[in-house]
């Protein structure tokens, strides 16, 4: 199926820049990104980031983004986070124009804080709201309230942030349509430029899974999720939100014609993971990725630690992509975006029309209003990106 030459050397786009804080006051049961409560190991962590900027490799690149996540990055000092901010920007070739984005939990943050994040560089502000209702804030063990959520979104605007994205999730047991478009009508309420829902995912390890397998909830029906997910898009878009991502809706401002030029809130560094476009990550469990190579960190602060004090790199592991794992990620990647796979990226980098190659079962799915296809595109309808998963095993 695959031609032998190599594929297309990778975009050549400015470069992101991602650094993880493992620090959080409290996990949330349903979380499986990595971070530790502990904060004595705060200090020896931020003397092996150090060590990690210098150490990284750094290919010559230039980066246009910088995303601070975590974690809750808002756990550490102000200055801490100033001072990580700065060096960074000795380290690496990063454009005065960078999109640089701070994740924050509503339970850590104050007016004052977010005033020192504008003056350190950070001009964007992720913030995690999850759910404003209270029974929903408890199913997910957060540790702020709605008043706390509706706060931190306020003081990021008096700070002067005109960048600003929440996350919200659906999909939580008990909860209803109703219940959701309060959650939606609050959140656009307070005018973010940016809103990701993410749907509630039971991830393996999690003490959330533990507890659906030990029945100690019902998790709502796939339908209901599904009508969860159809209340968002349809929300959203009355609303002025533009889908440009299975989970992402970025702000389209009053004169803005069309859906192209709607995208200047859209997160520019979460657009790198999925178009391929190369990015360093520092911390522990952080990935980065060099066109064909991925690698990653090691997802522990203490391993972290030991191997930076030895002047080692804390590689984890490394895989080099081949052709059938490229042509697997660009058919994902592409479809979980309303914009698409580009045809012709396609059939450059792998010689392989899509379109031509799968047109039945693009005829099928287009007879079905889960994909649209053109000459140079193919995409997911809102509806078909219920279905992205298997959607996308028929094209693998
Ligand atoms: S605060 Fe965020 S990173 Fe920390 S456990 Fe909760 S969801 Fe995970």
């Amino acid at each position: 199926m695959f031609q032998d030459s190599p594929p297309s050397a990778p975009d050549d786009s400015p470069a992101g820049l991602y650094i993880h804080i493992p620090f959080c006051l409290k996990k949330c049961p349903y979380c499986d990104f990595y971070s530790i409560t502990d904060p004595s190991l705060q200090p020896r962590f931020l003397d092996a980031l150090i060590s990690e900027m210098d150490l990284v490799e750094k290919n010559g690149w230039v980066y246009d983004t910088l995303y601070i996540g975590g974690g809750t990055p808002s756990v550490l000092e102000d200055a801490v986070l100033k001072n990580i901010i700065d060096l960074a920007g000795q380290c690496f070739d990063i454009l005065s124009d960078a999109e640089t984005t701070l994740e924050v939990n509503p339970g850590t943050v104050t007016l004052r804080q977010m005033k020192n994040y504008r003056q350190a560089g950070i001009n964007r502000i992720s913030i995690g709201i999850q759910s404003f209702n209270l029974e929903n804030l408890g199913f997910l063990g957060r540790i702020h309230s709605a008043q706390d959520s509706e706060n931190a979104v306020k003081w990021a605007q008096e700070a002067g942030f005109e960048n600003i994205g929440l996350d919200l999730i659906y999909g939580i047991p008990g909860q209803t349509d109703k219940l959701w478009l309060k959650d939606l009508e609050t959140a656009v309420d307070l005018r973010p430029q940016h809103l990701s829902c993410y749907m509630l995912s039971y991830e393996p390890g999690t003490p959330l899974h533990m507890d659906l397998r030990n029945r100690t909830f019902t998790p709502l029906p796939e339908q209901r999720i599904c009508e969860l997910y159809e209340t968002a898009v349809s929300f959203l878009s009355d609303h002025h939100y533009v889908q440009y991502e299975t989970s992402n809706f970025a702000r389209k401002d009053a004169g803005v014609r069309d859906t192209e030029s709607a995208l200047t809130y859209a997160s520019r560094h979460n657009m790198k993971y999925w178009n391929f476009v190369p990015y360093t990550g520092l911390g522990p469990s952080a990935h980065s990725f060099m066109g064909q190579k991925r690698r990653w960190n090691h997802p522990s602060v203490e391993k972290y630690i030991e191997e930076l004090s030895a002047g080692r790199l804390p590689l984890a592991g490394e895989e080099v992509l081949n052709r059938e794992q490229q042509w697997m990620e660009t058919v994902y990647l592409g479809l979980r975006q309303t914009k698409g796979i580009a045809v012709d990226a396609m059939e450059k980098k792998f010689g392989i029309n899509f379109n031509a190659r799968y047109a039945a079962i693009i005829a099928d799915l287009e007879e079905k209003s889960l994909i649209k296809s053109s000459k140079d595109r193919c995409a997911l309808t809102s509806n078909g990106m219920l279905y992205l998963d298997s959607i996308a095993a028929m094209f693998i």
